[in-house]
């Protein structure tokens, strides 16, 4: 009999048996769409938002020549030590000054606009005043440019200062400021769903139970996902049960962009997760070479993208970064971006080459000009105390060996 593949043959969860972490990456954003809702919000409110269009300078920074220090401005030929000047002006910051004569001064502040005709500003503690003149003390010499900023010279008109799909923080909402913009047009916040599952799990703030934990991937991941602009809805706790599972997601499905939950996705009895999105989705469920991570679970919801991370911390922490991370960033329209490379030498020895990638946690050290990675002595994927403490995550290839002293790639974690 000729065999014949029809889709009701295929497996119910489609099982890819090992991914490496670049294969998993590439896949999961290939299936990444920029979502393109967009809003426009105050300055003052812009602070981590995505920025959805390039913004252009229409105004010069600072806008004209202005004056470094207090001093005089003055034109510097001519001007040398013991040269007595005429002070016949004032300018403040924030006035307009008249055009100053050859062989004058005029008395200048910082940030005050240079008057036409002077070329240069002499410092206050360069020459000996009195209301009427200046004297250019003995040893000085005045050059012209001195002490004045120039106008343009920060931002010029015409200079593109962001690009769409960048995230602004502090400095750049100043940056924006200067140039006078009030507003910015920004990506609407991804909306991502949180579902954490467990009989075992406690809220903190809950008396401790026997047999209990509290639960410590809410709160992680939460924090991960607002340090990215997401705003976070939250289906707290669902116990380890298919129905229960499956309503809560799909509730959850229903009202976000993506869905992450916790827990309940490797192959234990009580562990519902797979089978819960399954049933109104799909899902591929992958055995990532990573360590910590695997098992992690991707697919959708209806049409509403969706990751099963581990259930212990440090995995959860680590695919997030390593899949979950980039695969938001596309989505809010902004370039992958992820943890800095960081060269070092190891502080220790690793022996035997492992069949999969691993992620260590490790403090940084200067000596000479170099990191030395020093790993942390628990390394358990529940152990979340050891990322606390780590500065890096040691990335060791799989199959890769090395001994004290070779160089090594670390992620920063800042
Ligand atoms: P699971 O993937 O559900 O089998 O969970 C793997 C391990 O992670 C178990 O030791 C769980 O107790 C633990 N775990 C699961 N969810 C959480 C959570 N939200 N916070 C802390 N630990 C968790
Ligand atoms: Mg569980």
């Amino acid at each position: 009999m000729q065999f014949c593949w029809r889709a009701e043959y295929a497996p119910a969860i489609e099982v890819t048996l090992v991914l490496t972490v670049a294969e998993a990456r590439a896949k999961i954003l290939a299936a990444a769409k920029p979502l393109s809702r967009t809003e426009t919000v105050s300055l003052l409110e812009s602070n981590g938002r995505i920025l959805a269009h390039d913004v252009v300078a229409a105004v010069n920074v600072p806008p004209c020549d202005n004056s470094a220090m207090d001093g005089y401005a003055v034109r510097a030929a001519g001007c040398t030590g013991g040269v007595s000047i005429p002070v016949v002006g004032i300018v403040y910051a924030g006035s307009m000054p008249g055009l100053l004569e050859a062989g004058t001064a005029q008395r200048i502040f910082t940030g005050a606009p240079v008057p036409h005709g002077a070329d240069t500003v002499v410092i206050q503690e360069d020459v000996a005043a009195d209301p009427e003149r200046i004297v250019i003390s003995a040893g000085v010499t005045v050059k012209p440019g001195e002490n004045i900023r120039r106008a343009g010279e920060d931002i010029a008109i015409g200079d593109i200062l962001f690009s769409a799909g960048h995230r602004l923080r502090a400095p750049d909402i100043g940056l924006l400021a200067s140039i006078g913009i009030d507003k910015v047009y920004v990506t609407t916040p991804l909306r991502v769903g949180l579902l954490c599952t467990g009989d075992e799990l406690l809220e903190p703030g809950e008396l401790p139970q026997a047999g209990k934990i509290y639960n410590s991937n809410r709160y992680l991941l939460s924090a991960l996902l607002r340090d990215l602009g997401c705003e976070v809805i939250d289906a707290g706790i669902v116990k380890d049960d298919l129905a229960a599972t499956e309503e809560a997601l799909q509730k959850l499905a229903a009202k976000v962009d993506v869905v992450i939950s916790t827990g309940g996705v490797s192959v234990g009895d009580a562990d519902y997760v797979k089978q819960a999105v399954h049933a109104q989705g799909k899902l591929d469920v992958w055995k990532i070479a990573v360590k910590p991570g695997k098992p992690l679970a991707f697919g959708r919801i209806k049409q509403t993208p969706f990751f099963g991370l581990p259930g212990n911390p440090v995995s959860a922490f680590v695919t997030f970064l390593l899949f979950v991370r980039p695969f938001l960033q596309t989505l809010q329209g902004s370039a992958v971006n992820d943890l800095r490379h960081v060269p070092a030498h190891a502080g220790f020895d690793w022996p035997r080459a492992g069949k999969r990638e691993e992620y260590l946690r490790v403090q940084l050290q200067g000596e000479d000009g170099v990191f030395v990675a020093r790993a942390l002595p628990n390394q358990g994927s529940g152990v979340l105390s050891s990322v606390c403490h780590a500065d890096a995550l040691l990335q060791v290839p799989v199959g890769r060996i090395f001994m004290t002293g070779d160089s090594v790639e670390c992620l920063l974690l800042e």
